[in-house]
């Protein structure tokens, strides 16, 4: 168990829900108490058993929910949101996000539509949608079951640079183009989403814009990376995996992984690999079927990224990418 963190009149109480998610051993969010109000960031997985990780760490640190005066979201991903409802269904509280988190809170239509229609051209174009198993289905069942879903609140819109309760908002779109840091000024705590896990991958997931167009989710990650480690940080509080202060070690191990990464998918196309799914499966073996949500997304996001970088090309035949090399001398 992870205990609270203080600086100054500063607490923070992490709530550090065990289990195996992917790679990951951990779902957090952290209550933040500022000395005069409190705050939940996130809200970890919706599951009977992290609710009852919630009530046993209130009870722990001698709170309960009806200390709670306002919730914060980093991100609208479905393992950050978990006991917001509940929260809700006791005390009608303010909930701060992202402005682009909003569509994604309230399960809107359009929305979810959108997205459908994003993936299945996304998956169509780069040649692997015979592999996305029953993800369609899955986007219809959120459809169907959106009221229920959606965060019944008011949720007030954020922009980058905004200060709220002594937070600066930061945006650092990559992982999901709502992602936030809320950065404590005072004691130079970054609440930062999944932005930077310790030991872990990077954690760039492909996205589409309001025309759904793909978004350069690696070279946003990858600035979303700088802009957190030219913070001066005392403390990181992440949403998988512990706590952790060595910021700088830990941003340049990834920034260093993220140009390995661009360098193997090269290499790869340059030993005549054309397609998304020969590269992927050049690379990645049998994970590509196990594991098609991540490895697409990674493999998808470092095509885009070496293309923006003029490393590779891409050409539309018969209907899909096919990808080659740019000779050093050509550029
Ligand atoms: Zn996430």
């Amino acid at each position: 168990m992870v205990e609270a963190i203080k600086s100054g009149d500063k607490t923070v109480y992490p709530f550090i829900f065990p289990i195996n998610y992917g790679a990951m051993t951990s779902i957090n969010y952290f209550l933040y108490d500022d000395g005069k109000s409190l705050t939940l960031i996130d809200g970890g997985i919706q599951s009977i058993e992290n609710e009852k990780y919630f009530f046993t760490m209130l009870q722990h640190h001698n709170l309960s929910i009806h200390d709670i005066d306002q919730i914060y979201l980093t991100h609208h991903h479905e393992d950050h949101i978990g006991v917001v409802n509940r929260v809700l269904s006791d005390k009608k509280v303010p909930i701060y996000a992202h402005h682009l988190a909003l569509p994604r809170l309230y399960f809107e239509e359009q929305y979810l539509r959108n997205k459908k229609e994003f993936f299945q051209k996304i998956y169509t174009e780069y040649g692997c949608i015979h592999l996305a198993g029953n993800r369609f289905e899955k986007m219809e069942q959120t459809y169907r079951n959106r009221e229920k879903l959606k965060l019944k609140a008011d949720i007030i819109p954020l922009y980058d640079g905004d200060s709220i309760g002594g937070m600066t908002v930061i945006e650092v779109p990559g992982h999901s183009p709502d992602s936030i840091i809320f950065y404590n000024d005072a004691t130079k705590w970054q609440f930062a989403g999944d932005l930077v896990l310790e030991n872990t991958p990077t954690n760039a997931l492909i996205d589409y814009d309001e025309n759904l167009n793909l978004l350069p989710s690696v070279l946003q990650y990858e600035n979303s990376l700088k802009k957190s480690l030219e913070l001066p940080t005392t403390w990181i509080f992440p949403g998988h995996q512990n706590p952790f202060q060595n910021h700088k070690v830990e941003i340049e191990k990834k920034l260093q992984r993220l140009k390995r990464k661009e360098s193997r998918i090269v290499e790869t196309v340059e030993k005549g690999y054309q397609t998304t799914l020969e590269i992927a499966e050049a690379l990645y073996h049998k994970r590509v079927e196990r594991e098609f949500l991540f490895i697409m997304s990674e493999v998808i996001g470092y095509l885009d990224y070496a293309i923006s970088k003029g490393k590779l090309e891409k050409t539309m035949r018969n209907g899909q990418w096919h990808f080659t090399k740019i000779e050093e001398n050509e550029q």
